[in-house]
C-alpha cells in the first residue's frame, strides 16, 4: 500500500475507534469513506466507487457524496441497518502546516435517527436495550425501550424462569430498529427469540453498579425520581435505562435527552400482557404471512388522521386493558363520538391539520427546527383551543379531560409577534423577523431599504451629471456596487471614477460615495442577517421550554385521534359497544370476523356464541375450508378489542373480562417455520397451560395437527382434558379428529358445534353457519373436487374412502383424517407402501364389481395386520 498520507493515518485513527461504524470523512465540500467501508457504502448508496491516489499501485479505494446532499445518503445507509459516525473538520483549515483537525461529531443509528425521511410516520421508532443481572432463580433481565423520536423512554423488568421468554415478547412486540446488549450471556441467550425476527442485539459494554446507575438517572429525571418510583427494587431495568442514556450520550446525539419527558415504568402495569405468538397468530397489528399493517386488526381499527393517533393506537391494540373501568371509560367516549357523527366530523377536520408534535419536539430539541416549522407549530397550536371547546359539552370523562388542554395562547402569540407569517427554510438569509419587533432590526432594514433609494437617487444623479443616459447603477457578488458605462460612453466618464472590471462592451466604475454606501449597505444587510438568526434562536430555545407542555398535549390529542378512530370504525363496520358480564358468560350475537368481513368476495355470514358459566371447552369439527378457523378467531379477536375499548363486530357481545388471551394454531398451518413444527407446537401448548387461568380465553386452532394422527389426537385429547378439569378456562377448540367429540358425553361443560355444510350431488356447499352438534364426515374428497384434483383420482379416493369408513366403523374407530384417502398412519415398516403398491397395479377396467370387493377386502386385511399390533387403547 504504501506509505500513508497525514489525513489517511487520521482517517485510520477515527476508523480504529469506531470499527462497527461507517465514517463520513469531512474532505471539503464531500464526506468521503474509504477502503472496505467505501466498497461496502457504494454499495448501499448506490454511488459509484472510485479510488484515490489511482496513479499508485495499490489506490484506496474511495466512495464520497457532496455534504449537502449527505441526508440522502446517510437516510439510505441507516435504512439498511448501518451505523455512521460523521467525521466534520473542526477549526482553521489546514492551519499549522497541512493537517485539517477533525472531530467525531456525531454517530447516526438506525434507533436514533429523528429525521422525518428516515421514519415511519405510523410506527414507533425504538432502540432496546437489553441488561441482565445474576440473582434469584434465573437472574433478572431489564429493557428500556426509547424512542428518540418521540422522547417515549420506558422501561421494564423480569424474573423468574419465564423471564427470557417474556423479554422476547416485548421484543417482538416493540420491533426495535436497533438493540444493544449489555451482557454477553444474555444476547446469546436472547438469540433464538430475535433471529427468527430478523432482529439482533449487538454488545454493548456497561458496568451496571447501582450507585453509578442511579447518578445517571437522576441526572436525566432528577434527585426526586429514584424515590418516587422505588427504582431500587428494579435494578435490571434501572440498568437498561442508565445503558441507554449512556450510549445515547455517546452518540452525541443534538438533542442530548432534553425532550425524554418521562421514565415510564411499565412493569405488566394494568395490562393484559398478549404474548407474541397470540399476535401473530390473530394478526393484531401485522399479518401472518406479509407481515404488513394491512389487514391486520390495527388497520381496521385504524381511523386516525395524525400520526401521534396511529402511533398510540398500535399500542392500545398491543396492550389491552383489564380493569373494567378503563376499559369502560374508552367506550364511553367511543360511544359518544360514535352517536354524535357532526361532533366526530368536526374533531376529524381539526385533528386533519395537526403537526406530529411528539417528533416536533425531538426535532425541536436536537435544534432541527426552522423559522417555518415554527409558524407551523403556531398553525397546530391554534387549533387546540378550539378543539377542546367543541368538546365542551361531552359526558364521556376521557372527553372531558381533554378540554383541559394546555393553553398555549402565550407561545403562539409569542411565535407570531416574532415571526413573519410565511418565513424562508433558509436561517441565514434573512427576512424571518416581523416588522416592529426588533428595533434594531428595523432600523438595519431601513438602512438596506434606504440604501436602495439612495442608489436610485445616485444613478439619476450621475446621469445627470456625466450626461450619459445609458449608465447603470449594480451590484453584483464579486465586484459589489459598480457604476456600468457602454463602450462608445467612456470618453464622457469623469475623472473621480475609478475602473473595477472590464467587459465585452462597457466597463464598470466605483466612486468614493458609492464605495461608502456600499460599506453601510453590506455592513447593515450582514448584521442584520445575523441578528435575526440570534432573534429567531431566541424564539426556539423559549419554544424549547414548552417542550413538557407540547408533549403533555400531544399525548392527549393521541388520545382523543384514537377515541374518534375507534368511533369512526364502529360506525362504518356496524360495530356494537360490548358488554361486560361478572357471571364469566360468553353470549356473542351474530358475530364476525372484523378482517375476513371486510373481504372482497364471499358474504361474511355471521355466527353467535354462548358459553354459560358452566361451558368451558367448545368443540368445533367441519370439513376443511368449512370456517372453523374463521369462527373461533372472530371470538378471540371480540375479546381483545373488548378490553382495548373497542367496539366489537357483532350485533351484541356479552362478555366476560379476560386475564389473559391465548391463540395457538397447530403446526401445518404454518409451515413458514419449518424445523420441527411439531415441537414449536408444542412448545407454544405448554406455555399456555403453565399460564392461563379460568379466567382466560383459549383459542386452539387444530391443535395436535403436527404429527401422526393418533399422537396428535392423544395429545390434542389430553390437552382438552387437562383444560376442562384444572384450568375451566374458556377454550375454542377446532379439530379435524372426530373421535374428540366424545369428549362432550364424558367431560362436564364440553359442547360438540360443527360447521353446516349442505351436500349438493357431489359437491359440497359451505354454509358457514356455525349448529351444535358434530360432523359425521369430513368432505376431504368433496374439497379436493373443489380444488380441482382431476376426476380419476377423485374417484379413486371415493372408492377407497368408501371401504375404509366401512372397515373403520367395524372396527368403531371412527377415524377420519385430513386426507381420507391416505392410510391412517403412514409406517415406518413399509406397510402403507405395500398397499399403495397394491393399489396401483390394480387395473380398474378389468373388474367386475365383485373382483373389486374381492381386492378391496385383501388391502383391508393388509391394514388391519398392522393395526392389530397397537389398536389397543384407543377406545
Ligand atoms: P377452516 O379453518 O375450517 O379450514 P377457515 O376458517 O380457514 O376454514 O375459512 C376458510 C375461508 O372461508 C376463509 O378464508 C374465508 O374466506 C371463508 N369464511 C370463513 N368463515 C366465513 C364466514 N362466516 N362467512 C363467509 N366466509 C367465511
Ligand atoms: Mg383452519
Amino acid at each position: 500500500m504504501g506509505e500513508l498520507t497525514p489525513m489517511m493515518k487520521q482517517y485510520l485513527s477515527f476508523k480504529e475507534q469506531h470499527p462497527d461504524k461507517i465514517i463520513f470523512f469531512q474532505v471539503g465540500d464531500f464526506f468521503e469513506i474509504f477502503f472496505e467501508d467505501a466498497v461496502v457504502a457504494a454499495r448501499a448508496m448506490d454511488v459509484v466507487l472510485t479510488t484515490r491516489d489511482s496513479n499508485k499501485r495499490n489506490p484506496i479505494p474511495l466512495a464520497g457524496v457532496p455534504i449537502h446532499a449527505a441526508d440522502t445518503y446517510l437516510n439510505k445507509l441507516l435504512g439498511q441497518g448501518f451505523k455512521v459516525a460523521l467525521c466534520e473538520q473542526v477549526g482553521e483549515t489546514a492551519a499549522q502546516g497541512g493537517l485539517v483537525r477533525r472531530e467525531i461529531t456525531q454517530i447516526l443509528t438506525p434507533g436514533t435517527v429523528t429525521d422525518p425521511q428516515m421514519l415511519e410516520e405510523s410506527k414507533n421508532n425504538y432502540l432496546a436495550v437489553i441488561s441482565s443481572l445474576p440473582g434469584g432463580t434465573g437472574g433478572y433481565y431489564g429493557l428500556a425501550a426509547v424512542d428518540v423520536s418521540t422522547g417515549d423512554f420506558r422501561i421494564n423488568e423480569w424474573s423468574g424462569e419465564d423471564a427470557l421468554p417474556l423479554l422476547g415478547d416485548s421484543l417482538l412486540q416493540l420491533q426495535p430498529a436497533e438493540s444493544i446488549c449489555c451482557s454477553p450471556e444474555a444476547a446469546q441467550q436472547l438469540r433464538p427469540y430475535l433471529e427468527p425476527q430478523g432482529l439482533s442485539a449487538a454488545p454493548y459494554e456497561f458496568s451496571a453498579g447501582t450507585p453509578r446507575v442511579k447518578k445517571i438517572l437522576e441526572k436525566q429525571w432528577g434527585e426526586t425520581l429514584w424515590e418516587e418510583l422505588s427504582l431500587s427494587r428494579y435494578p435490571a431495568a434501572t440498568a437498561a435505562a442508565a445503558a441507554a442514556l449512556e450510549y445515547l450520550k455517546g452518540l452525541q446525539h443534538p438533542a442530548r435527552g432534553k425532550h425524554f419527558r418521562n421514565l415510564e415504568l411499565s412493569l405488566a402495569g394494568g395490562w393484559m400482557p398478549v404474548d407474541g405468538i397470540t399476535a401473530r397468530n390473530l394478526e393484531l397489528t401485522r399479518t401472518l404471512r406479509e407481515g404488513k399493517r394491512k389487514g391486520s386488526l390495527l388497520d381496521m381499527l385504524d381511523h386516525c388522521l395524525t400520526a401521534m393517533g396511529r402511533r398510540l393506537l398500535c399500542r392500545w391494540v398491543e396492550q389491552p386493558l383489564l380493569e373494567k373501568n378503563l376499559i369502560e371509560e374508552r367506550l364511553e367516549a367511543v360511544e359518544e363520538l360514535r352517536l354524535d357523527p357532526l361532533l366526530r366530523g368536526k374533531v376529524r377536520d381539526e385533528l386533519k391539520h395537526l403537526l406530529d408534535l411528539e417528533r416536533f419536539c425531538s426535532r425541536l430539541c436536537s435544534g432541527r427546527v426552522n423559522a417555518r416549522d415554527l409558524v407551523g407549530l403556531k398553525e397546530t397550536l391554534e387549533r387546540i383551543a378550539p378543539l377542546a371547546r367543541l368538546l365542551d359539552s361531552c359526558r364521556a370523562a376521557l372527553l372531558q379531560s381533554l378540554r383541559q388542554l394546555p393553553d398555549f395562547s402565550a407561545i403562539t402569540g409569542r411565535i407570531a409577534a416574532v415571526l413573519v407569517d410565511d418565513p424562508p427554510a433558509q436561517l441565514r438569509e434573512g427576512g424571518l423577523i416581523r416588522d416592529g419587533c426588533n428595533e434594531e432590526v428595523d432600523r438595519l432594514r431601513s438602512i438596506t431599504s434606504d440604501g436602495r433609494g439612495w442608489l436610485l437617487q445616485f444613478e439619476k444623479k450621475e446621469r445627470h451629471r456625466t450626461g450619459i443616459k445609458s449608465l447603470r447603477v449594480g451590484y453584483n457578488r464579486n465586484f459589489g456596487y459598480y457604476i456600468e458605462v457602454t463602450r462608445p460612453n467612456l470618453e464622457l466618464v469623469p475623472r473621480d471614477y475609478t475602473r473595477r472590471q472590464t467587459l465585452v462592451n462597457a466597463e464598470r466604475f466605483i466612486t468614493g460615495p458609492l464605495k461608502e454606501m456600499e460599506e453601510q449597505i453590506t455592513g447593515a444587510r450582514e448584521q442584520l442577517v445575523q441578528l435575526e438568526f440570534e432573534l429567531f434562536e431566541a424564539l426556539r430555545e423559549k419554544v424549547i421550554t414548552e417542550v413538557p407542555l407540547l408533549q403533555a398535549a400531544a399525548v392527549q390529542l393521541a388520545r382523543l385521534d384514537c377515541l374518534q378512530s375507534m368511533a369512526e370504525a364502529a360506525e362504518r363496520y356496524r360495530y356494537c359497544r360490548p358488554r361486560f358480564s361478572e357471571k364469566g358468560e360468553i353470549r356473542i350475537k351474530k358475530g364476525r370476523h372484523p378482517v375476513v368481513e371486510r373481504n372482497p368476495g364471499e358474504r361474511f355470514v355471521p355466527n353467535d356464541l354462548t358459553m354459560d358459566d358452566k361451558s368451558s371447552v367448545l368443540i368445533i369439527t367441519g370439513p376443511n375450508m368449512a370456517g372453523k378457523s374463521t369462527y373461533i378467531r372472530s371470538a378471540a379477536l371480540i375479546g381483545l378489542m373488548a378490553q382495548i375499548g373497542s367496539f366489537v363486530p357483532a350485533e351484541e357481545a356479552e362478555l366476560p373480562l379476560f386475564d389473559r388471551i391465548f391463540a395457538r394454531v397447530g403446526a401445518s398451518d404454518d409451515l413458514s417455520r419449518g424445523l420441527s413444527t411439531f415441537m414449536v407446537e408444542m412448545q407454544e401448548t405448554a406455555s399456555i397451560l403453565k399460564e392461563a387461568t379460568s379466567r382466560s380465553l383459549l383459542v386452539l386452532d387444530e391443535i395436535g395437527r403436527g404429527t401422526s394422527t393418533y399422537d396428535g389426537m392423544s395429545i390434542a385429547r389430553s390437552v382438552l382434558e387437562y383444560i376442562g378439569r384444572r384450568i375451566g378456562a374458556k377454550t375454542l377448540f377446532s379439530t379435524h379428529y372426530h373421535e374428540l367429540t366424545n369428549l362432550e358425553e364424558e367431560l362436564p361443560g364440553v359442547k360438540n358445534y360443527t360447521m353446516a355444510v349442505r351436500e349438493k350431488g357431489k359437491d359440497v356447499l359451505f354454509l358457514r353457519r356455525v349448529v351444535a352438534g358434530r360432523s359425521d364426515k369430513s368432505y376431504g374428497v368433496n374439497v379436493a373436487r373443489l380444488a380441482g384434483l382431476p376426476a380419476e383420482v377423485l374417484l379413486r379416493a371415493e372408492a377407497i374412502l368408501a371401504e375404509l369408513e366401512t372397515a373403520a366403523s367395524r372396527d368403531r374407530v371412527r377415524q377420519l383424517s385430513l386426507l381420507p384417502f391416505v392410510p391412517k398412519r403412514p409406517r415406518e415398516d413399509g406397510s402403507a407402501g405395500k398397499i399403495l403398491g397394491k393399489l396401483e397395479e390394480l387395473d380398474l377396467n378389468r373388474f367386475t364389481p365383485l373382483e373389486a370387493l374381492q381386492h378391496l377386502h385383501e388391502l383391508q386385511q393388509l391394514l388391519f395386520e398392522d393395526d392389530g399390533a397397537d389398536s389397543e387403547g384407543e377406545d
